[in-house]
């Protein structure tokens, strides 16, 4: 079977954080919307096959005439409806696909994907059928308690700083999730904050760690819209 590779792009947040009346994958950086950076990097990737958009439903119609049509993204192949959180946005846009060796799961909130990070994320997920990229922390991470006292200082060395694109086998990344959505119809409450997390907890394959870069930040807050610009100088 020729291997088969689809971009899940979300796109679905409220940006809440940034305080902006625009999410904030749409706010202008350098004069295209944010989303647009990550876009490219997936269109121009020569190993993507298919990109689909996850965006807020409201936002769809914009994201096709605004977005895919405007800038001539060839490869999106679906724009799909998020959920309230991060993980229904995801796996909304797992649902959408019927076929596909792996899966690329990227926040549109992440301009500063390169071709590098790709390459090094496709070289790892063929090998070990998951992975993350990030970077090793380079402050002292402590663990807190309630009371905001430190308890516990991890080895820095082992620790890492998770970041965008996760990249799994179709077949894993979705059982995973199948899983987890079930446990939440059954209530059984949990806090998701990425989808290596998913794989982690509901299977029992081992997710392999891969360097992205210390630029490829995630645009949260006004601050970070800030250093964008900066880095998007250079
Ligand atoms: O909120 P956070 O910064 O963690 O969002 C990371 C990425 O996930 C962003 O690109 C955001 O648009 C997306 N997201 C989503 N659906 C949600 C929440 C976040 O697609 N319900």
């Amino acid at each position: 079977m020729t291997e088969k590779n689809i971009a899940v792009v979300l796109a679905a947040g409220q940006g809440k954080r940034m305080n902006s009346q625009t999410a904030k994958q749409y706010l202008l950086l350098k004069g295209k919307p944010v989303i647009w950076y990550s876009l490219r990097a997936f269109e121009e990737c020569p190993f993507i096959d298919e990109i689909i958009l996850v965006a807020a439903e409201k936002d769809i119609d914009y994201c096709r005439q605004y977005i895919v049509e405007q800038y001539g993204f060839r490869k999106v192949s679906r724009i799909v409806a998020g959920g309230k959180e991060r993980y229904y946005s995801v796996y909304n846009g797992l649902r959408a696909i019927t076929d596909c060796t792996f899966v690329y799961i990227h926040d549109g909130a992440r301009p500063f994907l390169t071709q590098d990070i790709l390459k090094r994320a496709r070289e790892a997920v063929c090998t070990y059928q998951a992975c993350v990229v990030g970077m090793p922390v380079k402050d002292t991470i402590k663990i807190c308690d309630k009371d905001g006292f430190s308890v516990q200082t991890p080895d820095r060395s082992v620790v890492w700083q998770v970041q965008t694109p996760q990249v799994f086998s179709y077949p894993l990344i979705r059982r995973a999730y199948d899983c987890l959505i079930e446990e939440l119809q059954k209530g059984m409450g949990t806090v998701i904050t990425d989808d290596a997390m998913v794989v982690e907890r509901m299977t029992e394959q081992k997710v392999r760690l891969v360097k992205g870069t210390y630029s490829n930040i995630k645009i949260t807050t006004p601050e970070d819209m800030a250093m964008a610009e900066q880095l998007q100088k250079i």
